[in-house]
């Protein structure tokens, strides 16, 4: 999802364990879908780059991933998960 030009954040519903700790770090911005349990981002106009970058660095999995012009800034490593293919 684009969200400022040329910055797109995606969350890897795979990695997201619903912890939400980026709802709490950034509230209104990420929410939990009540249906997947997974973050979303709820009000994407309404994002600053700093509320995406602060739910970011808290996420405990590395779920959310920010890009800038096609280049990933945030995170700077993606750990594997368990259950991922070698
Ligand atoms: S902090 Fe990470 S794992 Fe927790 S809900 Fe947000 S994206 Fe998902």
């Amino acid at each position: 999802m684009e969200i400022k030009p040329g910055i797109t954040v995606t969350i890897d519903p795979h990695r997201c364990i619903g912890m939400a700790k980026c709802t709490t770090a950034a509230p209104g911005i990420y929410t939990i879908d009540e249906e997947t349990r997974k973050a979303v981002i709820e009000h994407p106009d309404d994002a600053t780059i700093e509320q995406i970058f602060a739910g970011a660095r808290v996420c405990p999995t590395q779920a959310i991933a920010i890009h800038q012009y096609g280049r990933r800034v945030y995170p700077q490593i993606v750990p594997p998960m368990p259950g991922d293919k070698k």
